[in-house]
């Protein structure tokens, strides 16, 4: 008998507890770490609408490894598809993963990243639409 196909001496059961090198039954697959955590908006913190789709912003903290340092962003709660489905995209507003520059040390940093980015983006629709219908009014 080979040591691939040695029963695991706790369960018998021969694939999977060799493979993995432990007692699938009585050790159970270890908890995975989390890089996301959930944080609860603190009292009297205000955050602007996503900028993007209008959804409410979510805060969350963010350890790449553990024992890394947290960092804090704030994301759109919007996480299902828009529009076609793409599964390289992953779907959901584009601020339900925001780009790396929204990762703060901290809580306060962060809803004043997401705040500017927000306001700025909101007044650039509007500058833009603006411009848009004036072009508009000209051709016509
Ligand atoms: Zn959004």
């Amino acid at each position: 008998m080979s040591d691939a196909k040695r029963p695991c001496a706790e369960c018998n059961n021969v694939a999977h507890c060799d493979m993995l090198e432990r007692c699938i039954k009585n050790d159970p697959a270890p908890k995975t770490f989390d890089n996301y955590t959930r944080l609860s908006t603190p009292e009297g913190t205000h955050t602007e609408a996503c900028p993007v789709c209008y959804a409410d912003p979510e805060i969350w903290q963010y350890i790449a490894k553990p024992g890394e340092v947290a960092q804090k962003v704030v994301m759109c709660s919007h996480g299902d598809e828009i529009g076609p489905h793409d599964a390289l995209a992953g779907g959901g507003c584009p601020l339900y993963m925001p780009p790396q520059s929204f990762y703060r040390p901290t809580i306060r940093e962060a809803v004043k990243h997401w705040n500017e980015y927000a306001k700025a983006l909101n007044k650039l629709r509007r500058d833009n639409g603006w411009q848009r219908a004036r072009v508009l009014r000209n051709e016509a």
